[in-house]
């Protein structure tokens, strides 16, 4: 039985966006202060949370915010004019349409119409492309955080045995391709895998990004294992209230993983502060700073 320790991703995003903070108010001296443009359409319960909190923060890094609130019935082309005007305005140096967008709207078609180098979140295919052949990109948040978790607990990845279950663009694939870079041996996992408790008791570094709660047993994982759990799912106590669980049994990992994320504190709070960290970058290379 190995003692099983937490990885504190509220306090490690808390130190990075302190950092974050540093470096934009040396910035300030350079004439330079990064903004970050989030666009939000319609009214999903979650958004409006996610981006709020978004905004704090970047409002706390000393950065400036420009927030868009739109109703559920903006056209396609309203929204395509907007995305035009931020990336054309000098003051935003990052742009974030929040997703899920209403079923009107073609989000691939919006991501699309992104400047590449605003392109906090990553999702633009020239990122996806660049990131692929090792180009300097603006990486997908929830994946960064993933890998400056691990690089934390475990220094160098080099040659480490890695399995992603997930493959979305979102997370499972730039979460790959980052391992990759750092040097891991990577194996991504899915719905079509076969013996996925066999892959993943493989793995020095287990990724879970699936959305099924608890899916990922104890038994699946190595001894010793560092397990990121990406995955946040509502579930239904017995008393009628919900909790949040990951796509990890976490109870049942103790005593077997070497480090484990907690849900909720544990990817989560490390997903925003990636995001001011790309906004910094971001501003920076388009000011050449
Ligand atoms: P998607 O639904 O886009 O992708 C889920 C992936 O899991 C798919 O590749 C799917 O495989 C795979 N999968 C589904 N069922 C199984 C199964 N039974 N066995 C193996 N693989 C399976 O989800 P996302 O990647 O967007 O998100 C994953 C989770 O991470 C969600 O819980 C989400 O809420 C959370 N999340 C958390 C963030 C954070 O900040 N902490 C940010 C983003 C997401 P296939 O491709 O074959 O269908």
């Amino acid at each position: 039985v190995v003692e099983t320790r937490l990885i504190d991703g509220k306090a490690i995003a808390a130190e990075l966006r302190a950092g974050i903070g540093r470096d934009v108010a040396g910035l300030a001296a350079q004439g330079l202060k990064p903004g970050l443009a989030v666009v939000l359409v319609g009214e999903d319960p979650a958004s409006q949370v996610y981006v709020r909190n978004k905004a704090a923060q970047t409002l706390e890094a000393g950065m400036a915010s420009f927030e868009h609130k739109l109703p559920a019935t903006t056209a396609e082309a309203e929204l395509l004019a907007l995305v035009a005007a931020l990336n054309a305005d000098p003051a935003v140096h990052g742009i974030l349409v929040q997703l899920p967008l209403p079923g009107a709207i073609d989000a691939t078609k919006v991501l699309a119409a992104i400047d590449p180098a605003k392109d906090v979140d990553g999702f633009h295919v020239m990122n996806a492309g660049r990131l692929a052949v090792g180009l300097e990109a603006l990486v997908p948040c929830t994946p960064l955080g993933c890998i400056l978790l691990l690089k934390r607990v475990l220094g160098s990845l080099a040659g480490m045995k890695a399995v992603v279950v997930g493959r979305s663009n979102i997370v499972g694939k730039p979460a790959a391709q980052l391992l990759l870079r750092e040097d891991c041996t990577v194996t991504i996992a899915h719905s079509r895998t076969r013996d996925l408790a066999g892959e993943c008791r493989m793995a020095d570094i287990l990724i879970a990004a699936v959305g099924r709660p608890e899916m990922v047993r104890g038994d699946w994982i190595k001894p010793g294992a560092t397990v990121i759990d990406v995955g946040i799912n509502r579930v239904a106590k017995p008393d009628g209230k919900t909790r949040l669980v990951g796509d990890v049994a976490f109870a049942e990992a103790q005593g077997i993983a070497g480090h484990i994320t907690p849900v909720p504190g544990g990817v989560g709070p490390m997903t925003i502060a990636c995001l001011l960290q790309n906004t910094l970058t971001a501003a920076r290379r388009q000011a050449r700073l």
